[in-house]
């Protein structure tokens, strides 16, 4: 049983542990091209808190890793087969469920680890931190903390590729197919100047970007590079986690 994941936890041990920081991991359910499980963004995300939340207890830092939410924004795949979409909305009735929760308790920090490109919270922390004004509210993109060209050939992917490809070969060998299985996860780019340099946003149209639902080549994957990358991810994270759990919120700023 490990003592900061809630899931694993019993309330004999927990109900008066110290806990200073909540950490909600967000997943999303949807096809990671041929060779990858539609629960891939829930695997990584579970996986990378419960480490990074390990090696943060080890430095005592009191955290407890929520259950990971396995529904994402899928807005932009709606012709795809049991990709299940969460509207933004429906996703910050959640968070404030849980943050209701969290608040009553006097758990007064939380950080959303999210795993899916198409979540994006800021907005609604934005709002739920007016509405929860002794909570500290923050989230972080795991994929957004390291610089994949140090890690990988084909960093420029962004669903599928060799990033996580390779997590999921080092964390679930069996769930991945043969990668001569896997499409090349081409992907269309915008005709409009502004979106393709990505200055401009717009969202894309899934199945008329991807024949295979990929964006980044996988092919290049191996377990060693999804390895190293996972713990150079789970190690910087956890010093946030450490950081977090220890802020004093009344002295936030430098
Ligand atoms: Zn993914």
């Amino acid at each position: 049983m490990r003592p900061y994941i809630l899931a694993e936890a019993n309330w004999k041990h927990i109900h008066d542990q110290p806990i200073d920081l909540a950490i909600l991991p967000w997943g999303a359910t949807e096809a990671h091209n041929y060779h990858l499980p539609y629960a891939t963004d829930v695997i990584e995300a579970d996986a990378i808190a419960a480490e990074s939340a390990r090696l943060a207890w080890e430095q005592g830092a009191k955290v407890m890793v929520l259950p990971t939410i396995p529904f994402g924004v899928n807005t932009g795949q709606t012709d795809i087969l049991l990709d299940i979409n969460l509207y933004p909305s429906t996703q910050k009735a959640i968070l404030n469920d849980i943050i209701e929760v969290l608040n009553r308790q006097g758990i007064r920090k939380l950080l959303i680890l999210n795993s899916h490109g198409g979540n994006d919270f800021k907005t609604m922390l934005r709002e739920l931190g007016v509405r929860y004004p002794d909570m500290f509210l923050t989230t972080c993109s795991w994929f957004q903390t390291l610089d994949k060209t140090t890690y990988f050939e084909e960093p420029k992917g962004d669903h599928a590729d060799e990033m996580e490809t390779s997590l999921l070969l080092h964390l679930r060998p069996h769930l991945v197919l043969p990668l001569d299985e896997a499409g090349d996860g081409a992907a269309k780019k915008w005709k409009v100047q502004g979106l393709r340099e990505g200055w401009a946003w717009a969202e894309r149209k899934w199945s008329k970007v991807t024949a295979d639902t990929g964006i980044g080549n996988p092919k290049a994957a191996t377990a060693e590079r999804g390895k190293r990358y996972f713990e150079d991810v789970t190690q910087k994270l956890s010093g946030l986690l450490v950081e977090l759990a220890n802020l004093d919120v009344n002295d936030l700023y430098e």
